[in-house]
């Protein structure tokens, strides 16, 4: 297991309880619009744009995670969903299948997030290398549409 979790302090997770700066009510709501952070006090209605925040998951930009295929590639039709969403023609999907299943391309984080959902439902089990660094993707906020 990686010791390094990027998720921990992602902002899609805990939105940060504020006290009000005007009459110093708990009773405040916080939630990002974008990168900023916006509270409202909802007893003297004071609110406040705070500065730009951006989680780990939203920085991470770099095309650097490839797709590895973990289960037998028989179907025409998998073969072709994998082509068509990598942008990999066929044949060298097929010497990837043959060989050791790592496609060539090298995608960043959101692509690889669509990726795993498309594989998800077509049944095509995939591996992500080097392994996501990020344990609670699944259920991070910015990711769920
Ligand atoms: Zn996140
Ligand atoms: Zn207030």
């Amino acid at each position: 297991m990686d010791n390094k979790d990027n998720c921990t302090n992602c902002k899609y997770r805990h939105t940060p309880r504020i006290i009000c700066q005007e009459c110093g009510s708990k009773n405040t709501i916080s939630y990002y619009d974008g990168p900023v952070l916006i509270i409202k006090c909802k007893n003297c209605n004071w609110s406040v744009a705070g500065a730009s925040f951006y989680s780990p998951c939203e920085l991470d930009r770099e095309p650097k995670y490839q797709v590895k295929i973990a289960k037998e590639i028989t179907e025409k039709n998998d073969i072709l969903v994998i082509s068509r969403s990598c942008g990999i023609n066929i044949l060298e999907v097929k010497s990837c299948l043959e060989k050791d299943k790592v496609l060539p391309n090298k995608f960043p984080l959101d692509k690889i997030i669509k990726l795993y959902k498309t594989f998800n439902e077509m049944n095509i089990d995939i591996e992500v290398l080097p392994d996501l660094t990020y344990s609670k993707i699944g259920e991070c906020k910015k990711w769920m549409e």
